[in-house]
C-alpha cells in the first residue's frame, strides 16, 4: 500500500517519470492535473495537447474553453472540480495514447482516485471512458450513467463527448445541444450523491 495521501505529494511523485520512453521525448513537461482536490467530481480527458503541454493545466487550449462552457451550463467552475487526464505527457503531434501509454499511468490515476475519493467522475471521450469502465463506443453511451466500485467506494461515472469532436464537427449546435444535455444529467447524478450522502449522516446521527 502506498504512502502517498495527498495530491501535492502524488504529484511530486510523477513530476519526473520515466515510464514512457517515447512520451519522456515528446512532452515539455508533466501535466499533472488541477482543481479543488476534495471535489466531489472527478474529470478525466485524453491526453494533454500543445496549449497543456506549455502551460502545464489540463484542458487550457480550446477544447477547455468548450469544456469550460459546458461546465458553466451547471453552474460549476474549475474551482469545483479536479481534472486530469488518462496520460500525464504530451504523444507527439497529439497521436492517440498507446495502449502501454494509458497501462504505465493506471497507477497513478488509481492513486489518485483513492486519495480524492471523487462521488462522480466524468470521463471525457473514448479513451477516459474505456480506461474507467471498461466501455468504448462513447457515440452510444455519453450521458448515460454507470456504476462502479473503486476501493470499496461506490461511484457515479458519466462518460461524455470529447470536446474536440464538437471542434472537429465545426461547431455543430446540435452537437452542443446534446452535450449541455449530458451535463444537465451530471448535474442530477450530483445532487443525487449529495442526497445519499445527507440522509447517510442523518441516519448515522440516530445511533
Ligand atoms: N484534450 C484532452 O483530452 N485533455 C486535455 O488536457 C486537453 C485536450
Amino acid at each position: 500500500m502506498s504512502s502517498i495521501n495527498s495530491l501535492p505529494s502524488l504529484k511530486q511523485e510523477y513530476l519526473s517519470c520515466s515510464k514512457c520512453p517515447n512520451l519522456c521525448k515528446s512532452r515539455t513537461q508533466v501535466v499533472f492535473g488541477v482543481g479543488n482536490e476534495h471535489a466531489d467530481v472527478l474529470l478525466i480527458g485524453e491526453a494533454p495537447g500543445k496549449s497543456e503541454d506549455e502551460r502545464g493545466v489540463p484542458f487550457c487550449g480550446m477544447s477547455g474553453k468548450v469544456l469550460d462552457e459546458l461546465l458553466a451550463s451547471i453552474n460549476l467552475s474549475r474551482e469545483d472540480i479536479f481534472i486530469t487526464n488518462t496520460i500525464l505527457c504530451r504523444p507527439e503531434d497529439n497521436r492517440n495514447p498507446e495502449k502501454e501509454e494509458v497501462e504505465n499511468c493506471r497507477e497513478r490515476l488509481d492513486q489518485l482516485i483513492a486519495i480524492m475519493q471523487p462521488k462522480v467522475i466524468v470521463t471525457i471521450g473514448n479513451f477516459a471512458t474505456e480506461r474507467i469502465i471498461n466501455k468504448t463506443g462513447i457515440k452510444s453511451i455519453h450521458g448515460k450513467v454507470f456504476t462502479t466500485i473503486i476501493n470499496t467506494h461506490e461511484i457515479k461515472v458519466v462518460p461524455v463527448v470529447h470536446p474536440a469532436s464538437y471542434l472537429y464537427s465545426g461547431r455543430n449546435p446540435e452537437m452542443l445541444k446534446e452535450m449541455k444535455q449530458d451535463f444537465a444529467k451530471i448535474a442530477e447524478v450530483i445532487v443525487m450523491k449529495k442526497m445519499e450522502g445527507n440522509k447517510r449522516q442523518r441516519s448515522l446521527g440516530e445511533f
